[in-house]
This record gives structure tokens, C-alpha cells and sequence, in this order.
């Protein structure tokens, strides 16, 4: 299901530009005036329930923060669960735990052990996609993504509402990777 040029100027335009945050050099996307635009919210939250009503999907695993606005509307579209992946320390059940390394040092990402349970028998593994609102170097993806996989869960596909593809943050992935927008 693709997006018309029109449609994808709209959620394009919809997003800001802040340059220098937060440390000079950085080009930050502010999706905050996304969120503020119905009509754009609207027409992203279109195209994803579109690309994803036929995948069969049993949950959608949203990253700490943006990916949980993106991810409830769309699991809520879709009649399905949704699930936070979150910083460390946050989630109050037994978690799991993966790390991953940033400029400088590392951070850590978490989800509870019992995730992917809600409803379910165990024969086979849940299917999750998982959204976040931006990918950058890929590092915090990968890192949620391989916490669906310990808990025993299918990542079926990660989706990014916009990836900064000269970071190469795709590669290294064990599903595949979409963007809704590419910025090259
Ligand atoms: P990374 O692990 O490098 O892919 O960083 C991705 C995370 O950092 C996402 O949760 C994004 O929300 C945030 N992020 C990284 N770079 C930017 C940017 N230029 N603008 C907005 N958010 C960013």
C-alpha cells in the first residue's frame, strides 16, 4: 500500500525542523506538529492501518516515547494490544533487558516478561510489529527488536515514520525495515 506524493507531502510538511537539539549539529524532527495536525496525523494513521490490516498482526510494540503515540492509535485502529518497550527502570513487572551502545556509552531498553500473552496459547509465537517515530543510527530499534525475540515473540516488521538513511541505521536487522518517509 503506497502513499500517494501527495499524502506523503502532507506528513512531510507536518514535521519540524529544529536545528542545534539537542547539542549544535544535530537536526532535530519534531513530530510534535504532526501530532497537532489532524489532518496529517490522519493521513499517516491512513496509510499504516492500510499497509497493516492484512499482516495478521497479534501486537504492536511501540518505543519509549514516540513509538507509544504511533503505536496505540494504530493497535487501537487495528483491534489489537499494544505493548511499550521502555528505558530502563520504568516497566514495574519482571522484565527483560537489552543494551545498546550510543556515541558515548550505552543505554538500555526493557519490556515485561509476559508481553506478548494477553489471549494467547503458547503454540505459536505472537506477531509484533514494532514503530518508532524516527531511526537514526538503528541502535535503539535493534536493541527492542531483539527483546521481542527473547521474550519469545515474532518481530514481524520495524516501521519508522521517518529514517535518516545516510546514518545506515537499516542495515543489521533480522525483519524488515519500513519508512514511511526517507530522508537521504
Ligand atoms: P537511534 O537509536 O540512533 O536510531 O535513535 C533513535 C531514537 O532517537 C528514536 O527514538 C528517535 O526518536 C530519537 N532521535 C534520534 N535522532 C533524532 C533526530 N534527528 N530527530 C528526532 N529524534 C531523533
Amino acid at each position: 500500500m503506497t502513499l500517494t506524493p501527495t499524502d506523503k507531502q502532507i506528513i512531510l510538511d507536518s514535521i519540524r525542523d529544529i536545528p542545534d537539539f539537542p547539542k549544535p549539529g544535530i537536526i532535530f524532527k519534531d513530530i510534535s506538529t504532526l501530532l497537532s495536525n489532524p489532518k496529517a496525523l490522519d493521513t499517516l494513521m491512513t496509510h499504516l492501518e492500510k499497509r497493516y490490516k492484512n499482516y495478521d498482526l497479534d501486537f504492536i510494540a511501540g518505543i519509549d516515547a514516540r513509538g507509544f503515540i504511533f503505536g496505540s492509535i494504530l493497535a487501537d485502529r487495528l483491534g489489537i494490544g499494544f505493548v511499550p518497550v521502555r528505558k530502563k527502570g520504568k516497566l514495574p513487572y519482571t522484565t527483560v533487558a537489552e543494551k545498546y551502545t550510543l556515541e558515548y556509552g550505552f543505554d538500555e531498553v526493557e519490556i515485561h516478561i509476559d508481553a506478548f500473552s494477553y489471549e494467547r496459547e503458547a503454540e505459536e509465537p505472537s506477531k509484533v510489529l514494532l514503530i518508532d517515530d524516527l531511526i537514526a543510527t538503528g541502535g535503539t530499534a535493534k536493541a527492542a527488536a531483539n527483546l521481542i525475540d527473547k521474550v519469545g515473540a515474532h518481530c514481524v516488521e520495524v516501521c519508522f515514520i521517518m529514517e535518516l538513511a545516510f546514518l545506515n541505521g537499516r542495515q543489521g536487522f533480522n525483519a524488515p525495515v519500513y519508512s514511511v518517509l526517507v530522508e537521504e
